[in-house]
């Protein structure tokens, strides 16, 4: 595996690999790897003939009060954990390599970004579609793989790649749990042990709203409301339980049969914020 941390060096490389015919795979990630990580990097690999895999904590995503300067990060393991998965080149740039002093470009994809995670965390799509089509232009991919662990990251760049015509083709994969049905995520090892124990009331939750629905209730509310009632007997404090539209993000009040629904919270153990989500067919 390859290591490379200049834009430059990549874009040589990535031009190198398409004149050769190979196709590209690309992984973005912001590090400290876990298996949801790595079940992506397998994916591309399934899917091109060179996989990239890029580490980079990206400022502009972070609000001025989260995590950024506490987010974990690792890149010896993380070095090795890439390569054993099947990255060819792990990208690795700094953050004065991405962004500029006189950094003024910003991508915004409209309306998609308002809701849920947008609506919590104001500019931080802004800075996620911002840095995807900067490592998109970097990488020169056929194909990106990105997780549903965060499914309106993954349904707002789809509609990035559509409405700008990027010429490539997103793979969403599916979230990769622990045994105990936490989804994993790098931001898992801020948990307590009490916290982390609690914290399987989320997949719980998701797991009763697609039994409520397999049973016949429609109402969004009463999914929500039970939703919310398990939750709130662990010490999490619920920023949003949603049930909308997985391609829209439009909210529903009753479920139509047929539709394609996304059932997605996010919540706080603590100071930890996590999320999870569910997409089901109703
Ligand atoms: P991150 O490093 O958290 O920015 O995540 C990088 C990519 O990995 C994103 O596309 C995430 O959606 C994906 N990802 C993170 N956690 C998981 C998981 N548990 N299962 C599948 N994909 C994941």
């Amino acid at each position: 595996m390859k290591m490379v941390s200049t834009i430059a060096e990549m874009q040589r490389l990535a031009d190198d690999l398409r004149c050769q015919g190979k196709r590209i795979g690309v992984v973005p990630t912001m590090g400290y790897l876990h298996e949801g990580h790595l079940s992506l990097i397998k994916i591309a690999r399934q899917n091109a003939d060179s996989i990239i895999t890029t580490i980079f904590v990206n400022p502009t995503q972070f609000g001025p009060d989260e995590d950024f300067a506490k987010y974990p990060r690792d890149l010896d393991r993380d070095t090795k954990l890439a390569e054993t998965a099947g990255t060819d080149i792990l990208f690795v740039p700094s953050a004065e390599e991405m962004y500029r002093d006189d950094h003024f470009t910003y991508v915004t994809v409209e309306k998609l970004t308002d809701v849920l995670e947008g609506k919590a965390r104001p500019m931080h799509f802004r800075g996620v579609t911002t840095i995807v089509t900067k490592l998109f232009n970097i990488t020169k991919p056929h194909v990106a793989v990105f997780g549903q662990k965060d499914a309106q990251q993954a349904i707002v760049i789809e509609r990035m790649i559509r409405d700008l015509n990027f010429d490539l083709r997103i793979i969403v994969a599916p979230i990769v749990r622990d045994n105990d049905g936490l989804a994993m995520s790098s931001r898992n090892v801020y948990l307590c042990q009490r916290e982390r124990i609690e914290s399987t009331v989320l997949s719980q939750s998701l797991r009763l709203a697609e039994t409520l629905i397999a049973q016949g209730e429609r109402k969004c509310s009463t999914v929500i409301s039970e939703m919310t009632k398990l939750i709130t007997t662990t010490s999490a404090k619920i920023d949003y339980v949603s049930i909308v539209d997985a391609e829209t993000l439009r909210e529903y009040i009753t479920l139509p049969s047929g539709a394609r629904v996304l059932i997605s919270l996010a919540a706080r153990f603590g100071t930890t914020r996590l999320i999870d989500n569910t997409i089901i067919t109703v």
